[in-house]
């Protein structure tokens, strides 16, 4: 019975000393590198909660923690050290910041990225508004990014100018098309470039009418191109003054004239696109000289040429 009564007190004095000396502990570890001993599991998750997810910099949308593990182990009391795991996992923890991207998906490398919500639909707004016109195909995007270095007041107001005036660009085009078109029709080519000799509606000797067409001074077999798509519907002899003569239907009811050519290089029924050689400048019907008499009408009616082209 003394023997066994020697025992216990010694179990009971090796598991005291066991006790003080050591702890039950939690191994940290991070993506598998061990990071330290912490005592309690959960006060330690709460401290990662209130230390290092929460961030006070503006913009952070969330901190991003990569895997934290702990396992159960006895240690040293010495060796638990919770503010040096706490301060390591803040060392790995990164800020992802929510930024807004104003993109055009008519033009995908279009984008500008803003700080708030309100500024990207004020942006949206204002640039709906001034280019009403071509319809801005804009949009708000919720972008996320670890750094927003580049997202600073110089390169916003780079990307808005340069959005600006990519769609300023487009503004203009659209307008220098708009402004030559004919009831639909649009008239991508000048049929011959040259001196214009004779404008719309002059009154001269030569004819007993003021001017139907406009006259384009050029050399004797110069290439005559049609202005628009469509098909030819007239390609021959014209007797009363046009001389050698091709009539294109555009469609949408505009036609187009080319008279006095000196050769016609398409036929009646053909499809034209705009840009194809027609005919060449001659001075046959009613002329004097080399030139391209050139007409557009509208429901039979002629109109001014140079409202479209030759401006
Ligand atoms: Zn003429």
């Amino acid at each position: 019975m003394k023997l066994l009564r020697i025992i216990a007190i010694a179990l009971t004095i090796i598991i005291a000393i066991i006790f003080i000396k050591f702890k039950p502990a939690y191994a940290v570890s991070l993506n598998g590198e061990e990071l330290g001993y912490v005592g309690d599991e959960e006060k330690f998750k709460e401290e990662i909660n209130e230390n290092v997810l929460k961030s006070e910099e503006t913009n952070v949308a969330f901190v991003e923690l990569e895997n934290v593990d702990y396992s159960i182990s006895l240690v040293s009391r010495n060796q638990i050290n919770e503010e040096i795991v706490l301060a390591k996992l803040e060392d790995s923890a990164k800020n992802v910041y929510r930024v807004y991207e104003v993109a055009d998906l008519n033009n995908e490398e279009d984008k500008v990225y803003v700080n708030s919500m309100e500024e990207a639909e004020s942006l949206v707004t204002s640039l709906k508004e001034q280019y009403s016109a071509i319809e801005p195909n804009l949009v708000i995007n919720t972008i996320y990014l670890e750094n927003v270095d580049e997202v600073n007041e110089e390169n916003i107001k780079i990307a808005k100018e340069k959005m600006q005036e990519n769609l300023q660009t487009k503004l203009e085009e659209k307008e220098e098309k708009d402004s030559r078109t004919v009831n639909g029709i649009y008239l991508a080519c000048v049929p011959v470039t040259g001196r214009i000799t004779s404008r719309f509606g002059a009154n001269e000797s030569i004819r007993d009418h003021t001017h139907k067409g406009i006259d384009i001074g050029a050399a004797g077999g110069t290439p005559i191109l049609a202005t628009a798509d469509g098909t030819v519907t007239y390609a021959g002899w014209n007797s009363g003054g046009y001389g050698n003569l091709v009539i294109i239907d555009h469609g949408n009811g505009v036609t187009t004239y080319y008279g006095h050519c000196s050769r016609i290089y398409t036929s009646k029924g053909a499809t034209v696109k705009a840009g194809d050689k027609i005919a060449a400048v001659g001075s046959t019907g009613n002329s004097t000289g080399n030139h391209l008499h050139f007409e557009i009408r509208l429901n039979g009616k002629q109109v001014n040429p140079q409202t479209y082209v030759y401006k």
